[in-house]
């Protein structure tokens, strides 16, 4: 077992954290990471030393502050390995990216009676942006299927594709089944019938390598708190010459070179993208987020989170009356169950008596929920500080769950 937790608990303060009378186990990281010292330090580093506005002030603190901001930038740009600065957009966060996505190039681009295929276990933050759009232009959505294990059915995939189809808009990693989609295929199949593909890195980023230029992908979204960062921040990564060509989605300051009654004069990309005063001390958090992750490196994070991975779903499977929901060969730290005859809910607030944190719900899935038959889902993600104790903790508070409802 890799000695991963060992080196990085320490940078995590909320670890010494005692709930309901136990040592904290989060195996909550699919919806929020928690946050190591040197990112609490880099936010409180902006509002303590250059508390100022970017890009307008010629004073020394705004100064400060925009360096900072647009470095930031230049992280993220080497992180995806994107070819320039200007093709990293911030935003809030996933969700951000692809309303922007959405509300910008698809308004310019997509005619009614144009397709827009998903998948079937797509976040709702890419369902419903792209069904507002149908809606509103007569646009037709197609839907990947999913198989019993949690993949997708590429060969419907393939019949899906046609001359129609202007957007492939696809989660790498699904964040509540763990499957990683094949999105080097999928890119390339796309492409051949015309189609620009949005890859949707919500989970990958934080544990998988992206590199938008070997990938080849349109545009690509990630948020900042999944991987270590602060709250409020995201990516939206697009290809310059997309960019170039969108119009903008919010207006306001910063992203205007001038304005009169009369006329607008935009910004260039990607200002022109990011309207009044953005989230500084997010990007800054998020710069500082993107170099941990990078320290540690993505060979260790993936080997320690598919170490634990295993040895979960190997102490869940030895309990009777306990189903996993998605065993594709190919996950992500993820791991979906339900309990035969127990509500998630009452799963979920069992296991925080025991001072285990998992998620339990519909993880903004119903279309997947409604695949797989179930109301919801008990999730337990597991990062890189976690340890084989607290996969035990997991498998032994689930045994009470069961001794308690059943
Ligand atoms: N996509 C996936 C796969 C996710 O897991 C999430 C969040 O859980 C999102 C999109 C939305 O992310 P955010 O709420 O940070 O915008």
């Amino acid at each position: 077992m890799s000695s991963l937790p060992d080196k990085v608990r320490s940078d995590f303060p909320i670890l010494g954290k005692t709930v309901n009378g136990h040592p904290l186990v989060y195996l909550d990281t699919a919806a929020t990471a928690l946050k190591p010292r040197s990112v609490i330090d880099a936010v409180e580093q902006v509002y303590g030393q250059f508390p100022a506005n970017v890009h307008r002030g010629v004073h020394t603190l705004s100064r400060e502050a925009t360096a900072a901001y647009e470095g930031a930038r230049g992280t993220v740009r080497s992180f995806l390995n994107a070819a320039r600065s200007e093709e990293i957009v911030f935003t809030s966060g996933t969700t951000g990216a692809i309303n922007l996505v959405a509300h910008s190039w698809g308004a310019l681009e997509l005619e009614p009676g144009d397709e827009v295929i998903l998948s079937h276990m797509e976040h709702h933050s890419n369902i419903v942006p792209w069904k507002m759009l149908c809606d509103a232009k007569g646009l037709h959505l197609k839907i990947i299927p999913v198989a019993d294990n949690g993949e997708l059915f590429l060969e419907a995939f393939r019949a899906l594709l046609g001359p129609r189809t202007k957007l492939v808009s696809i989660v790498h990693a699904s964040n509540m089944l763990g499957t990683v989609n094949p999105i080097e295929d999928i890119i390339r199949e796309s492409h051949a019938h015309g189609a620009k593909v949005l890859v949707d890195a919500a989970q990958s980023a934080p544990c998988l390598p992206l590199d938008v230029q070997a990938l080849d992908c349109d545009f690509l979204a990630f948020s900042g708190h999944k991987l270590f960062g602060p709250t409020g921040i995201g990516v939206l990564y697009a290809k310059a010459d997309l960019l170039e060509m969108m119009p903008p989605f919010m207006g306001g300051g910063d992203m205007i070179l001038s304005v009169s009654f009369d006329e607008i004069c935009y910004n260039k990309p990607p200002y022109r993208f990011e309207a009044g005063t953005p989230n500084i001390a997010g990007a800054v958090g998020l710069g500082r987020a993107i170099e941990y992750v990078l320290d540690i490196g993505f060979d260790a994070i993936w080997q320690h989170e598919q170490d634990l991975l295993e040895a979960a779903r190997a102490a869940l499977e030895e309990i009777d009356g306990v189903r996993i929901i998605g065993t594709a060969p190919e996950k992500v730290a993820i791991l979906s169950f339900v309990i035969e005859g127990v509500h998630p809910h009452d799963t979920g607030s069992i296991l925080d008596s025991c001072g285990v944190a998992i998620r339990a719900g519909h993880h903004c899935t119903q279309p997947l929920m409604a695949r797989f038959g179930v109301p919801a889902t008990a999730r337990a993600a597991f990062s890189i500080y976690n340890t084989m104790e607290d996969v035990k903790r997991l498998a032994s508070a689930v045994r009470k769950v069961q001794e308690i409802m059943l």
